[in-house]
């Protein structure tokens, strides 16, 4: 059976003309494929507001999260309206929110009068929006005579318990998915699962992480052994660059999971980071498409890409960095300096993005969100009181808000020259760099400059190394 799955976000389900084209897409498509499932994301702004809700209600502010409530409720009940006042399903439907409404009421109500939310509240609470976007989408697919219902994802997907970042336990999961989502499938009905959410074993909500209906598509699309997964956004695909920084970038029109994996890592917020993960192993393909330029073919994300050698395919940037530097001539030949350092931010609770250590063995530098760094060089301080103390180690210190540029393509590594072409860029264009990295996956260059220099470091390198060196 060729099977398609395709998952609608936020602006794609926004409001009734977003639903509408949706819509319209999944009924022109459904001929071309055996089956379709789809997968829809709450509203664009309804998980903010359901969190918020729930907070307000945390906090104590009654007034808040009851407006909120009322705000969310209408906004949606104005939605349905709109698509359904004519059908003899609107009665129905609204009511089957209104329940939902109700039941997001006396959440926040017990969050209001315990004072506290829990993880597992937030995500009992977060997972509302698309259990309510689910039973719409489903009736609008109804009304356009595409035979549909709604199927949670929590009688699918099964997670451990980290709420709010569940890890999705997939063996169990392709059981549940084949005994629940088959029978449908074989009635020749088109399913439409909430993105975003799952639940324990024991049946407990719970919520892969924010913008995790992309992840709920290719969990989907692993477990079904689906030909294909296509995530509807509101952009034309994966871009060289960020187009509010780069006026001319471009859609790239291929990509392998590779490439993808340092892009989504990197910041570039078309995929949830972990997307591909179930459906690389199955080389199953992923289309980034455009819901409001439907006809536009998008990004190809695939195993097979051909690595072009020498071509840059984007560059992007993390923000809001510090660089950390540990140094002093008492390090040199000392085993275990650079374990304890890490063992130390680690301590404080912070990642590190990315690493570089002299190979005269006389200082560590590293990145890491700026927010941490306080705590940071706290912890290093504690660890390392004893080298500080007798020199060893003559200065902790950070350099704060500085940014991480990458430049990312298949098979960077093994051509010579694109260094040469990234550098000269930045050179040409008098831009300091702080620190280099190879990335050790061999698809990405690191660099870090200082954040007044960042978005003309990335437009400098967009032309000299994707525009021009292509
Ligand atoms: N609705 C969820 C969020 O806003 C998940 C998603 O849209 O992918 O994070
Ligand atoms: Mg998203």
């Amino acid at each position: 059976m060729k099977i398609l799955v395709m998952k609608f976000g936020g602006t794609s389900v926004g409001n009734a003309e977003a639903l509408r084209q949706s819509a319209t897409i999944v009924k022109k498509y459904l001929p071309q494929w055996d089956r379709v499932v789809v997968v829809v994301s709450a509203m664009s702004g309804v998980t903010d507001m359901l969190l918020k809700s729930a907070q307000s209600a945390a906090s104590g502010d009654e007034r808040t999260y009851q407006e909120t409530i009322a705000e969310l409720r209408s906004r949606q009940a104005g939605e349905i309206a709109a698509l359904f006042y004519k059908s003899s399903r609107h009665a129905q439907l609204q009511a089957t929110i209104d329940k939902y409404i109700e039941d997001l009421n006396a959440f926040c109500h017990s969050v209001y009068i315990i004072g506290e939310v829990t993880p597992r509240g937030l995500d009992m609470i977060a997972s509302l929006g698309e259990r309510m976007n689910a039973r719409i989408f489903a009736a609008l697919l109804n009304e356009y005579e595409v035979k549909s219902s709604a199927v949670d994802a929590t009688e699918l997907i099964v997670t451990d318990n980290t709420f709010q970042d569940a890890v999705p336990l997939m063996a169990e999961t392709r059981e549940k998915v084949k005994k629940n989502l088959g029978p449908l499938l074989e009635k020749g009905v088109t399913p439409v699962v909430t993105g975003f959410i799952g639940a324990t074993r024991e049946g407990i909500t719970t919520t892969l992480g924010r913008g995790g209906s992309d992840y709920t598509a290719s969990i989907l699309g692993d477990c079904l052994d689906a030909a294909e997964v296509w995530t509807w956004t509101d952009v034309d695909g994966v871009m060289t660059a960020d187009p509010r920084v780069v006026p001319d970038a471009l859609v790239i029109p291929e990509l392998s999971f590779n490439e993808v994996g340092e892009l989504a890592y990197f910041g570039a917020k078309v995929l949830h980071p972990k997307t591909i993960r179930p459906i690389i192993e199955r080389s199953i393909p992923l289309w980034v498409k455009n819901t409001f330029n439907p006809d536009f073919p998008g990004t190809r994300i695939s195993q097979e890409r051909a690595s072009v050698p020498g071509k840059v395919t984007a560059v992007t940037t993390i923000k809001q960095l510090s660089l950390v530097t540990v140094e002093g001539r008492g390090m040199l030949g000392v085993p275990g300096i650079a374990a304890r350092t890490f063992a130390a931010v680690a301590r404080a609770g912070a990642s590190v993005l990315m690493i570089s250590q002299a190979s005269s063995e006389q200082s560590i530098c590293f990145l890491i969100p700026m927010q941490a760094v306080g705590r940071v060089i706290q912890s290093l301080e504690q660890e390392m009181a004893l080298e500080l103390s007798r020199c060893d180690i003559d200065r902790i210190w950070a350099q704060n808000d500085v940014v991480i540029v990458t430049v990312i393509g298949a098979g960077l590594r093994q051509t010579p020259g694109v260094s040469a072409l990234v550098f000269g860029a930045l050179g040409k264009a008098g831009i300091n760099v702080i620190a280099i990295a190879q990335g050790s996956s061999e698809y990405s260059i690191s660099l870090v400059v200082e954040s007044g220099n960042a978005d003309e470091a990335v437009r400098q390198i967009h032309r000299e190394a994707i525009l021009n060196g292509s």
